[in-house]
């Protein structure tokens, strides 16, 4: 099966249209933690249309934030680049959304993600959104978050192969990429921050 591949980068631009995706400067805090960033809201915006796997958001009127945040911080030694966090409680009555999405300013500005690299990242936060929907109820689904499709340490597959059907899926998908098992690999427009993983959180679950 041959999955076809797309990339937004090009209809993000146009909708963004020169607008700076780049990080805030440290000094644009202005001694705060968080900055509101339209610019990422309307790329976040952008991808929930386009891809129809994010299309429950608007179908539920679920509704999120995006910020930048001054410092990611690291965990379990690696940086992370952003977090996807459900609010419930007292975070959703003073952020009256169901998710606030941060990216980590002083990663990202390192890393100098161009507007390819900054899609994937906004695009990988969003997919920790998700629902949680009873069908015997008639409850209306309530937002949740997920973890990532696949967790693994690179030498237990270099030691013990594709033994997990989880990390079979990974092999597939990076075949794909790579142009193996008969598929087209994708173009990529250039570095996107590949030397750093993008490690993130999903808060919700622990
Ligand atoms: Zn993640």
């Amino acid at each position: 099966m041959v999955v076809e591949i797309t990339t937004t980068s090009e209809e993000i631009k146009r909708v963004l249209d020169g607008i700076n995706l780049q990080p805030p400067a440290e000094s644009e805090f202005m001694g705060g933690d968080f900055i509101r960033s339209e610019t990422l809201e309307r790329l976040a915006r952008v991808l929930v249309e386009r891809h129809a796997e994010l299309g429950f958001i608007d179908e539920h009127g679920f509704t999120f934030q995006v910020l930048w945040k001054r410092r990611g911080g690291t965990k379990g030694g690696r940086q992370t680049l952003g977090k996807c966090l459900l609010q419930t409680g007292l975070t959703k009555f003073y952020s009256g959304q169901d998710w606030v999405i941060w990216l980590a300013a002083d990663h990202v500005r390192l890393m100098g993600l161009n507007a390819h690299g900054m899609e994937a990242l906004v695009f990988h936060e969003l997919k920790h959104c998700a629902m949680n929907e009873d069908p015997e109820s008639e409850e209306p689904p309530t937002p949740a978050t997920i973890g990532h499709d696949v967790e693994m340490f690179l030498s237990e597959v270099e030691n013990y192969g594709i033994w997990a059907s989880d990390i079979a899926r990974a092999a597939e998908v990076f075949g794909k990429q790579l142009g193996l098992f008969g598929g087209e690999a994708k173009q990529q427009e250039g570095p996107a921050g590949q030397d750093a993983p993008m490690e993130d959180d999903n808060d919700a679950t622990t």
